[in-house]
């Protein structure tokens, strides 16, 4: 089973310490994301914050 292409992952690696960044609000899932949306993530590690800008590719 794969993801659709519009999803946006719950989880990212953190750039800080590499542990988990989880994504700070839920996700619509029938929606489609405009590109330049960002999301806020929160490493749980380290607490750093990141804001990731949605670019599907194709
Ligand atoms: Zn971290």
């Amino acid at each position: 089973m794969t993801p659709p292409e519009h999803a946006v992952p719950e989880v990212i690696v953190c750039v800080e310490c590499g542990e988990d960044c989880y994504l700070l609000t839920p996700m619509p899932e029938d929606v489609d994301i405009a590109p330049g949306t960002s999301f806020p993530y929160r490493c749980s590690t380290c607490m750093e914050r990141f804001d990731v800008v949605w670019e599907p590719g194709d």
